[in-house]
């Protein structure tokens, strides 16, 4: 394709995305997305993307899911001016507190919401995935608070590197089912949540964590955490006067970088950054940046960017935030990358460290790891843009990645005062 077909290409497909017409019938953005299943999924999807179109912008499923979002999730969050931050790196810096939401991140928000509609469509059962156990979290707290049951699977490593999450799902009600197949973690987590979906697809509801997997859940998650970006971009009509000059978030599997996005995507004036894991460099299995240095291929049933070796084969991954460390992203993002009205870039291991305890001793505010990430970019972003206003999503709170920082940060922090 010659450069200005290319670029006439990007420009009708962010056209088609800013006019709303994405997914398409066929649940794809642009040529990302669809439904790569088994035959034995596709009732069960059909199914939930009839009740999606029946339910979830009904006014009474709306009123119900704002009700409990206000008074039980605490929503809005705020919108936080940083102004130690923003002195040190001299641009205006704003931040949106997703890690004021209960139970600490901006998941609570999809959770919740799947878990509504679960009931909605008659569920009594719920399934779900976890990997670091934070989405379970917020899952086995949605259950409880709605009266469902709920089973979590979650890899055998996986369950003894974050034992905290297992207890907290636990006290929470959930049973979570330990798999021992496939690598262990979450890949071999989601297969399973899978398998027992296929086995009681009636009863049962699959409460997928991120903006990924097949048609109709890249939209589905898309439309629960866009809350996050119309919240954000009312703050800061009111507060700051002006639209951010830019607007930066983490992308792990994408939805709180989807959800802060979407509400600014035809405001052309703001750039718009996600933030990937660059781990410890460049090279296989030292990173999990999908975009930046992945191909399109099918994971978990949907085309995206994917990180695989020549053959085919699915990369491991690296991360310090076990957020960050999934080989896949959602579609609508390797769609906006494709258009170019996103930009995708990388911060380290280390760089995510230093902006943790910049963000600490600055503005007093613990970040998660994968936040972290979103403030590098938006410090790298800043001291480029000299008093621009950027806006920073905050994704979750730091208090679940205590055993990780004591072993590095703390570690360090304890070596230098003797
Ligand atoms: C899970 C998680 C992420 C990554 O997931 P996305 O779907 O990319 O948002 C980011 N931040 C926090 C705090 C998380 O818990």
């Amino acid at each position: 394709m010659t450069v200005a077909a290319a670029t006439a290409d990007a420009e009708r497909l962010l056209a088609d995305e800013i006019a709303g017409r994405f997914p398409d019938e066929r649940g794809r953005f642009g040529p990302f997305g669809g439904r790569y299943v088994p035959e034995t999924l596709i009732p069960a999807l059909e199914r939930l993307e009839h009740g999606v179109r029946e339910y979830l912008h009904a006014e009474d499923f709306q009123r119900e899911l704002s009700r409990e979002l206000r008074t039980w999730v605490g929503r809005p969050t705020a919108l936080t001016y940083a102004p130690r931050l923003s002195e040190r790196w001299g641009a205006q810096v704003w931040l949106k507190r997703e890690d004021l939401a209960h139970t600490g991140a901006h998941k609570i928000n999809n959770a919740l919401g799947q878990a509504l509609l679960a009931k909605r469509l008659g569920a009594r059962r719920i399934v779900a995935e976890t990997g670091a156990g934070q989405h379970g979290v917020a899952s086995a707290a949605a259950c409880a608070r709605l009266g469902l049951t709920c089973v979590v699977y979650m890899g055998e490593v996986d369950m003894e590197r974050q034992a905290p999450n297992v207890g907290r799902m636990r006290l929470l009600g959930a049973t979570v089912v330990p798999v021992t197949s496939g690598d262990r973690t979450l890949r071999a987590a989601i297969d399973e949540a899978l398998r027992d979906w296929v086995s009681d697809p009636l009863g049962t509801y699959y409460l997928l964590g991120s903006a990924v997997g097949p048609h109709p859940y890249p939209y589905l998650v898309r439309e629960l955490q866009a809350i996050i970006g119309r919240e954000a971009r009312e703050q800061m009509l009111a507060e700051a006067g002006a639209l951010p000059d830019a607007v930066i978030a983490c992308v792990g599997g994408g939805s709180n970088a989807i959800g802060l996005f979407y509400p600014f995507i035809a405001d052309r004036n703001t750039e718009i950054l996600g933030i990937e894991a660059g781990g410890r460099g460049t090279g296989l299995g030292e990173n999990s940046a999908t975009l930046a240095l992945g191909r399109p291929g099918v994971l978990h049933g949907s085309y995206s960017m994917l990180l695989q070796d020549e053959n085919g084969q699915i990369q491991e991954t690296h991360s310090v935030s076990a957020g960050l460390d999934y080989p896949g992203v959602g579609p609508e993002h390797s769609l906006l990358r494709a258009t170019g009205r996103v930009r995708y870039e990388t911060a380290s291991d280390e760089e995510a460290l230093a902006a943790v305890k910049e963000c600490c001793e600055a503005e007093g505010i613990l970040p998660a790891l994968e936040s972290a990430h979103a403030l590098a970019g938006a410090k790298r972003w800043a001291q480029a843009n000299p008093g621009k206003r950027v806006l920073v999503g905050l994704s979750g709170r730091g208090d679940k990645d205590m055993p990780t920082l004591q072993q590095t940060l703390i570690a360090r922090l304890e070596a230098a005062r003797q």
